[in-house]
């Protein structure tokens, strides 16, 4: 199999608010060339870099607010999130877990830092990702996956450390998250000197984030913290090598290669179904959700 060389090394763009509680930096789309198509089904990747929040009574966050046709996914990797919606769906998630919402044809959600954690307050660090539903399953039920940390398989790397599965699969292990297409998602945790090879199809899209150390790819080319690494899509297999104590998120994907027709919170296949979006949403039709 060839090698999947790199596309880009991205360092992290300036940050902004995502309501008072994400301070995030946009990777998808945002880094020069890579629109929403490129990461397909991966429409959206906003990463909250470590941000020490001060204490606070009233929890900071993002308040009620819509989406359909997608899923979001929150992985949490420093502090806690509190999350509630419209069908019902919500829970706290902190260090090592995975919030996957699957907002389908519509729900109601918001998202705050879950209340004890506010109130001392700490490092903050965090990952969204927004992944595309194929058109048939654009205005199937919402649907709500708690990921706890200890829900998720390991790969025992030995010396090198280890990789935790949150979808898809790694060395004949599986994720948990149940997906509508192809996707696989996971945390490589590697010691410093561990090393962990990638194989995904070529047309897959594939990148990878460095949360925590800094690493070397195909024996070659550095990513320090905070940056985002785009591949190929030629070759199935990659190599990563941490510098020092490192966290990966590795994200693949096969693309729906349907038309993209987004506008803020809904992401739709035509301008049509965007215009039904706004209307169904302001006839109440995503339902009830108090702020
Ligand atoms: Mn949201």
């Amino acid at each position: 199999m060839a090698t999947k060389k790199v596309e880009i090394i991205a360092s992290p763009k300036p940050a902004h608010f995502v309501g008072d509680g994400f301070r995030v930096h946009n990777f998808i789309p945002g880094v020069r060339g890579l629109d929403m198509k490129r990461m397909d089904p991966f429409i959206m990747l906003d990463y909250n870099s470590k941000f020490h929040f001060n204490g606070s009574e009233t929890p900071r966050g993002v308040g009620v607010h819509p989406h359909r046709g997608f899923e979001t996914v929150t992985i949490a990797y420093q502090g806690k999130v509190e999350h509630h919606d419209s069908a019902g769906g919500g829970g706290i998630i902190g260090e090592g877990d995975v919030q996957w919402m699957t907002a389908a044809k519509g729900v109601l959600h918001k998202e705050y830092h879950e209340t004890e954690w506010s109130r001392k307050g700490g490092i903050f660090q965090m990952v969204q990702l927004w992944v595309n539903l194929p058109a048939k399953d654009k205005m199937s039920k919402p649907k709500y996956q708690a990921i706890k940390n200890f829900d998720m398989q390991r790969a025992d790397l030995g010396e090198n450390g280890f990789v935790e599965i949150i979808a898809g699969e790694y060395h004949g292990k599986a994720g948990p998250a149940s997906t509508f297409s192809p996707v696989h998602m996971m945390n490589a945790k590697l010691k410093k000197g561990g090393k962990a090879d990638f194989s995904f199809p070529a047309h897959f899209n594939t990148a990878a984030l460095v949360i925590e150390g800094s690493i070397i790819i195909n024996g070659g080319e550095k990513a320090p913290t905070d940056h985002f690494v785009l591949f190929k899509n030629e070759g199935e297999t990659f190599s990563i090598e941490a510098s020092e104590d490192s966290v990966v998120l590795i994200i693949s994907g096969e693309p729906l290669n349907e038309p993209i027709y987004p506008h803020g919170p809904f992401v739709m296949n035509s301008r049509e179904e965007i215009i039904q979006a706004f209307e169904d949403f302001n006839t109440g039709k995503f339902g009830y959700l108090e702020d």
